[in-house]
């Protein structure tokens, strides 16, 4: 009889067909960012499906190093998934998997503990997440970390620390050249979207000076509820701001329902999937309380783990069926602006930007065209392609901090590839990608803004006036 872990088990129950679908073909390996990093077959998804079968046969221990070595150093790209012609689901794989490390008790040591601490007694808990948060912007904004990184302390302090203080740092809405500060400073007067009708307070459109200033696309009124995640709303909050002045200057009103908590998906990337499912129950909820209309994310992980609510909370019988519904309204902000239309706005100062994918945006919820159609609505922006926009920069969650010389390596391959653009600013549409690259750039000494594409079409509205409140 096999021996098979609970949770894994539980996954193949469910998914047997997919595993077993692995036909070796290998045409997943190159799209691989560990594969390719270390030439180690277990270290690709090949390898990785081999081992997990190994486990779920009964033929490895699921504490065994082998194991537990190799799934951990996956990046949880799913860049595997959109190459496989099998279909193999590789990302609910890999969450089982990893679920039954964690249930084994086995980890990457203090750092992995630590997180999985501060995931079950902090993230589930929205007060002291608050809290947590805010200390942290208050870190932030004193800027001692961006002092201690110029202090240049290198040998003094240790390398997580240094990348960590980092990683903070390029969270600021100044985490840019000089230059380039000034040039694209916050817009002032911003709406308040937290548990609040933005549309009562959102900027509103002014047709006249669209008509003066170019072309205007046509927009279809339209609604949206907002998603507004906790690491972007703890510190990236001028992005959801930017988000429903956006969307409103389209005709499509938004609101960020109350009740909605952090989507999850840390907890599901470390093996917490109980803990991933109580957090989706709590936002099923609070955004069916709100109505119908799309939810709509600015966050490439949070809306790929939405929109997995239905495979999560499968075999939960009082929320299936509610689960099942929830999951295809969840949008990304730039598939909801292609669907309701972008207008044109404002001209920006003549300025080259690339465009990285994040992981989840692109193989989770599929957006490849989307995010470079907001882009191109920028008049004075000019698109450099960026090689490798559809791999993986390494940050992948708390990956950077809990496997830094994987992360590390994998990163400085984004960066080269970044510094043959001659880009000035760097678009992504996830806040672990935003901070991966621009800690990255910042102790790499690059000249790089890094922004959310909504951010810059933002400032080019409020450059031509469609925000009443920015007067
Ligand atoms: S591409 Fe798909 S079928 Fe081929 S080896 Fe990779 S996971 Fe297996
Ligand atoms: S999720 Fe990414 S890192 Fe992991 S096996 Fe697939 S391609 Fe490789």
């Amino acid at each position: 009889m096999r021996n098979r872990p609970t949770q894994l088990a539980g996954a193949l129950g469910a998914e047997e067909g997919k595993l077993l679908a692995c036909v070796h073909c290998g045409l997943c390996l190159e799209a691989c960012p560990t594969y390719v990093q270390t030439g180690d077959e277990n270290d690709g998804p090949r390898g990785r499906l081999y081992l997990m079968r190994a486990v779920e046969e009964g033929r490895l221990g699921v504490e065994s190093r082998s194991f537990t070595r190799h799934i951990e150093r996956c990046l949880g790209c799913r860049a595997c998934e959109s190459v496989c012609p099998s279909g193999v689901e590789y990302g609910q794989l890999l969450e089982a998997a990893r679920a039954d490390i964690a249930a084994a008790g086995r980890g990457r040591g203090f750092t992995s503990r630590a997180l999985r601490f501060a995931l079950r007694h902090v993230w589930l808990h929205p007060a002291r997440l608050r809290l947590a948060f805010r200390l942290a912007r208050l870190l932030r904004d004193s800027r001692l970390p961006r002092l201690l990184l110029r202090a240049k302390l290198k040998g003094l302090l240790p390398a997580r620390v240094e990348f960590a203080l980092a990683l903070l740092d390029s969270s600021s809405a100044a985490s840019l050249s000089d230059e380039t500060v000034g040039r694209f400073s916050e817009a002032k007067g911003g709406v308040s979207v937290e548990g609040a009708d933005i549309t009562s307070t959102a900027a509103a459109s002014n047709a006249s000076t669209s008509e003066e200033i170019g072309r205007s696309t046509e927009t279809k009124e339209s609604a949206a509820l907002l998603f507004q995640g906790c690491v972007t709303e703890g510190l990236f909050a001028r992005v959801n701001r930017a988000t429903a002045r956006v969307l409103e200057a389209q005709g499509c009103r938004t609101r960020a329902p109350r009740g909605q908590v952090c989507c999850g998906a840390l907890h599901a990337h470390a093996g917490d999937l109980e803990g991933a499912r109580r957090l989706a129950r709590r936002n099923i909820e609070a955004f069916e309380d709100a109505g119908a209309a799309p939810v709509v994310t600015n966050a490439g992980g949070c809306g790929a783990m939405l929109a997995s609510y239905a495979q999560l909370l499968a075999r939960d019988e009082a929320f299936a069926a509610r689960a099942r519904a929830f999951s295809p309204r969840v949008r990304d902000v730039s598939q909801q602006l292609a669907d309701v239309g972008i207008r044109e706005g404002a001209r920006l100062d003549r300025l080259t930007a690339t465009y990285d994918a994040s992981c989840h945006l692109l193989h989770g919820q599929k957006a490849r065209v989307e995010p470079l159609r907001v882009l191109s609505t920028i008049r004075g922006l000019s698109l450099a392609p960026l090689e490798g926009s559809d791999v993986c920069c390494g940050g992948a969650g708390v990956y950077n901090l809990v496997e830094p010389e994987l992360s590390s390596r994998v990163l400085e391959e984004k960066l080269r590839h970044v510094r043959e653009t001659g880009a000035q600013i760097l678009a992504t549409g996830n806040p672990g990608c935003h901070m991966q690259i621009g800690a990255g750039a910042r102790l790499a000494g690059m000249k790089l803004r890094v922004a959310h594409p909504v951010e810059l079409l933002d400032e080019s509205y409020r450059r031509a006036g469609f925000y009443r409140n920015d007067e």
